[in-house]
């Protein structure tokens, strides 16, 4: 089996699920019980949350944990504006945004927000004279991803984060599920930041939001006490350290992952070069990891099942979006939907061998030549 839909989904790291494992079995009281045991464990997770925060330099944040990135997204799309609506109701979203953000704003549209949606240049940067344009004083929440899950284009977030302190009731929340371990991001001037620690080789099933402490939010999951008063239920302990250790790992081995994956994806973007039916939709602000092409006469989808046959697994486009239906993304880019209709994602990782990706290719020759 050739696995190349890294960017859908990791394998959990041994040493990670090690961790998990050990933890569950040794602290398992509830962290909010004041018995020894749950003072012990209450403190792993204070521990592990200021480990995360440290990883990042982020000392004036919080943590709050939740289910999964889209459980983030939602939390601030929704939790910003009901919590500061009496500001405005003006909402601005990139459209390389995963659907967790455009759904939670088109639910906000519905109860009355005005969302605009803010396109891409050529480069697949976010437009930042349409920004400009778009900020009003009623604007309340920007969110843009800082790497999206189909073409990698890693947004300028510092430079967008510095913009719009000079508006002091916009909120900057970035997604950042596709960034982390893969590129260096200065969060000190964004206001949340989502991460899901099973895109970096953790466990499934959580997911991680960073909020500077002096920025509030509605809570979207009420009940008891947790680690923090935005995100009710029993915090899960081992998710939790085994959360922060893959962080951990991720952040300080991001430089030869890179370097890697770099390598990688060199053979395979001038092994698709070579064909003149194939169009790479990415541009020079990807990221390594992602390859996104288009194959002109064949749909994404035939091509990913041939290659399914052979226990190769690439993606047509992000996981989530329905089948069948063209990548919204790199629509976004290209305003062509053809390139759309037959978008393939190839995702790669420090996992990923020379000779993995060899056969794919080899494979993916065969298919087109039959
Ligand atoms: N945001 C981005 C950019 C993603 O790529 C994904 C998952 O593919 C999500 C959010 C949703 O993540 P989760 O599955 O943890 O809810």
């Amino acid at each position: 089996m050739i696995y190349l839909d890294y960017a859908a989904n990791t394998p959990v790291d041994k040493e990670v699920l090690d961790l998990y494992y050990d933890y569950s079995l040794k602290y398992f009281a509830n962290p909010n019980s004041v018995h020894k045991l749950g003072l012990e464990c209450n403190k792993i997770i204070e521990d592990s949350s200021k480990e995360i925060l440290d990883l990042f330099n982020l000392d004036d944040f919080e943590v709050i944990y939740t289910s999964g990135a889209t459980e983030c997204n939602n939390m601030v799309v929704k939790g910003v504006s009901d919590r500061y609506k009496n500001l405005g109701k003006h909402i601005i979203v990139s459209n390389l945004e995963h659907n967790s953000v455009i759904a939670s704003a088109s639910y906000m549209q519905e109860l009355g927000f005005e969302v605009d949606m803010l396109p891409v240049n050529s480069s697949g940067l976010v437009d930042f004279e349409e920004l400009k344009k778009l900020i009003r004083d009623d604007t309340i929440l920007v969110s843009i991803t800082s790497v999206d899950s189909e073409l990698g284009l890693r947004q300028p977030i510092e430079e967008i984060a510095s913009f719009l302190k000079q508006y002091p009731n916009c909120k900057f929340h970035t997604d950042a599920t596709q960034a982390i371990g893969k590129v260096d991001i200065d969060f000190k001037d964004v206001d949340f930041v989502t991460i899901a620690p099973h895109k970096i080789y953790g466990i499934n099933g959580i997911g991680i939001l960073l909020k500077k402490k002096e920025v509030s939010l509605k809570p979207i999951i009420s009940g008891g006490r947790s680690t923090t008063v935005y995100r009710s239920g029993t915090p899960v302990l081992p998710l939790i350290a085994a959360s922060a250790f893959a962080l951990k790992k991720a952040i300080t081995e991001r430089e030869d992952r890179y370097k890697h994956v770099e390598e990688l994806n060199k053979i395979i973007v001038s092994h698709l070069e070579k064909y003149e039916i194939i169009h790479i939709n990415n541009t020079e602000k990807s990221l390594p990891f992602t390859i996104n092409f288009s194959i002109k006469g064949f749909k994404a989808k035939d091509i990913a099942k041939k290659l399914e046959e052979k226990e190769i697994y690439i993606s047509t486009k992000t996981s989530c979006c329905p089948p069948n239906s063209p990548s919204k993304l790199v629509y976004a880019l290209t305003h062509d939907k053809n390139l759309a209709d037959s978008s393939l994602r190839v995702s790669v990782s420090h996992l990923t061998t020379i000779d993995e990706v060899n056969e794919f290719l080899s494979s993916l020759d065969e298919i087109i030549g039959e």
